[in-house]
């Protein structure tokens, strides 16, 4: 039986997908007798060939992105953005608040300016699905390893992956006991900042405990990791919905549980609400003077 042709593409991220990925270990061994790695950043290849499955990490942030992602469209039978960068633009997709200008200037400086031959920043940062067809979306900033391999095996049998579609407060195992009683009270009488606390109760829900926790306004799918980590969510699986507005529905379910809407996010109600969905949400991207490309 031939192989499943697989390409891996990274565009603008981290490549900490590409790490979740090698977090399979032995399930890698086991995936290599069906899978053949055509093109990836571990292979010599340098030219991507026509392929059965091609994973895309990464949000579109240059124009040799744009390129590249068109091409592993082209090249695809089944094109799987994997990671919240891919996704929803993610952390980066921040720079959307600023002009592109404003952007080079803080990294570079007035004087210095990247040379000739790097290729040119977007005007904003776009997840995957503004550009081209996306046939299976993987969230999390970086999706679980486990998670992954479930997405990759459908993609490979030529099946359909959906993303799970309840909040993480379902999937988290934290005891909420206010948080889900009608009440005119609200279910702290202060919000914390993380440090403020000499002491984080591990078993009981952090928004109990007047802690910003994302969770009510994320997808879960993660296995509420880093709450059984003693860490509130940040939301990175984004809204359980895409079109949702994850930092604006976040205000609108705390207004009903913490003073001021958890005190606006404790003055970062942007950086926290938005933190990996900025470029799906409906702001706009700041767009500097004299920008005129299409992407
Ligand atoms: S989703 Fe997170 S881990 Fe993956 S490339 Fe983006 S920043 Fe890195
Ligand atoms: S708000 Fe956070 S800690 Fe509380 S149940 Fe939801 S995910 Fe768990
Ligand atoms: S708990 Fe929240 S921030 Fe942590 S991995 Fe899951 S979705 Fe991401």
């Amino acid at each position: 039986m031939s192989k499943t042709r697989l390409a891996h593409v990274v565009l603008g991220g981290c490549e900490g997908c590409y790490v979740s990925l090698l977090d399979a270990h032995e399930d890698i061994v086991a995936l290599l007798e069906s899978v053949e790695l055509v093109y990836s950043p571990l292979v010599e290849e340098t030219e991507m060939q026509k392929c059965d499955v091609v994973l895309v990490e990464g949000a579109v942030t240059t124009a040799h992105d744009v390129e590249a992602l068109r091409e592993a469209r082209q090249k695809a039978d089944t094109l799987v953005g994997v990671g919240s960068c891919a996704v929803l633009g993610g952390i980066g997709g921040l720079r959307n608040l600023y002009g592109r200008d404003e952007v080079i200037s803080a990294v570079y400086g007035d004087e210095e300016r990247p040379g000739d031959g790097l290729p040119g920043l977007t005007k904003r940062v776009r997840p995957l699905s503004d550009i081209v067809k996306v046939d299976i979306n993987v969230p999390g900033c970086a999706p679980k390893t486990e998670t992954l391999l479930s997405a990759l095996d459908a993609a490979i049998a030529g099946e359909e992956w959906e993303m799970p579609r309840r909040n993480m407060c379902e999937e988290c195992k934290r005891e909420k006991k206010a948080l889900l009683q009608h009440s005119a009270e609200f279910v702290s009488d202060s919000v914390y900042g993380l440090m403020e606390l000499d002491q984080i109760d591990p078993e009981r829900c952090f928004l109990e405990q007047g802690l910003i926790c994302m969770g009510p306004m994320t997808r879960e799918g993660c296995g509420a990791r880093c709450t059984e980590a003693n860490v509130p969510c940040r939301g990175c699986q984004g809204p359980s919905r895409l079109d949702f507005e994850q930092g604006a529905k976040m205000v609108d379910a705390l207004a009903a549980v913490l003073p001021a809407g958890g005190i606006m996010y404790l003055d970062d109600l942007i950086g926290t609400g938005y933190r990996f969905s900025m470029p799906v949400s409906v702001f706009p991207s700041v767009v500097s003077e004299g920008d005129d490309e299409d992407v």
